[in-house]
């Protein structure tokens, strides 16, 4: 069966950019990229310990669009789509909802919220994807937070740079830094093929802005669970210039199963990243449990 065949799911948000169907091998049965972008049949089958909320985001919730879960860090999802939806989201069952993402009246409680509280250091736009703003709206926010005193740093986490490079223009690399915060960007990548010239491209613009670059990758089963894969991610990363930041064991969403790594092989993984690479190319290895009390290094 060619990867192209899909399943399709009628529970959980689909799409795929031109950009990845390009970086497809549809000879490949077992494509690394076709395996985290196009649903399965194995979808359907939910494993009786997976959560619709896997990491504990609701009890964390204050008010729409906020995670506020460490005291001097927020979380604010101002839109909950993404530009491919991978199958094996932490956020599958609220991720491609478009009633999820923050009307003005929202964003402006969320805000509220932010400056009532001093403790708060760091704003952190995650989602969906915060990168599918457009220029426009996304300098307006940035704008927004730039008038919260006490927040010093502004972080955003997208797969953009990986599943659309192109959009991440110019005019968004300058909005993201029309502010005088400093900003940080955590680009989620999980497989060397990912890391094209293109991406190489989005990442030099927004290096060349003065903005630092994180990586995060999630463990799957099947895209990056051997050691020649994943040190060959990990040095991409560091040659793009995006310092590995956390390698995420992949959290029990409902029908992701056959993505789950035990954790006895991530550590194996980790210990045997330890032997083979440089001490920049490699990441921390963490859970998010379901009881909300954040990541936990696995060592
Ligand atoms: C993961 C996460 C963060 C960021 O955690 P770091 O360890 O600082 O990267 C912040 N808030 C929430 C709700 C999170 O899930
Ligand atoms: S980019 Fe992130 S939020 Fe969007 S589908 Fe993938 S894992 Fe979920």
């Amino acid at each position: 069966m060619s990867p192209l065949d899909h399943h399709p799911s009628f529970r959980h948000a689909e799409g795929l950019t031109e950009h990845l169907l390009r970086l497809i091998d549809p000879t490949d049965p077992a494509d690394p990229i076709a395996r985290q972008f196009l649903s399965s049949a194995a979808e359907a089958l939910s494993a009786p310990d997976e959560l619709a909320d896997p990491i504990g985001d609701k009890t964390h919730s204050p008010l729409k669009g906020l995670v506020h879960r460490y005291p001097d860090r927020v979380l604010l999802t101002p839109v909950m789509a993404c530009a491919a939806y991978c199958r094996f989201c932490f956020r599958r069952e609220t991720v491609g909802q478009p009633s999820l993402g923050l009307t003005p009246a929202e964003m402006d409680a969320a805000l509220a919220y932010i400056q009532e509280r001093p403790e708060i250091w760091e704003v952190i736009l995650s989602g969906g994807d915060p990168l599918l703003l457009s220029a426009a709206r996304l300098r307006a926010l940035v704008l927004r937070l730039d008038d919260l005193l006490q927040v010093k740093v502004l972080r955003i986490h997208t797969r953009l740079p990986i599943v659309d490079p192109v959009r991440i223009t110019e005019g968004l690399v300058e909005a993201l830094t029309a502010s005088a915060k400093t900003v940080y960007v955590a680009v989620h990548a999980n497989h060397p093929r990912e890391l094209t010239e293109e991406t190489a491209r989005a990442c030099a613009r927004l290096i060349q802005a003065g903005i630092p670059l994180l990586g995060q990758t999630v463990l799957l089963k099947g895209v990056n669970d051997d050691l020649e894969t994943l040190s060959a991610l990990m040095r991409s990363m560091v040659e793009m210039r995006i310092k590995p930041y956390y390698l995420h064991q992949c959290d029990p969403a409902p029908g992701t199963a056959h993505f789950r790594v035990p954790i006895a092989e991530g550590k194996a993984l980790m210990a045997g990243l330890w032997k083979t690479v440089s001490g920049i190319a490699r990441p921390t290895y963490v859970l998010d449990g379901p009881d909300g009390g954040g990541k936990r290094p696995l060592v």
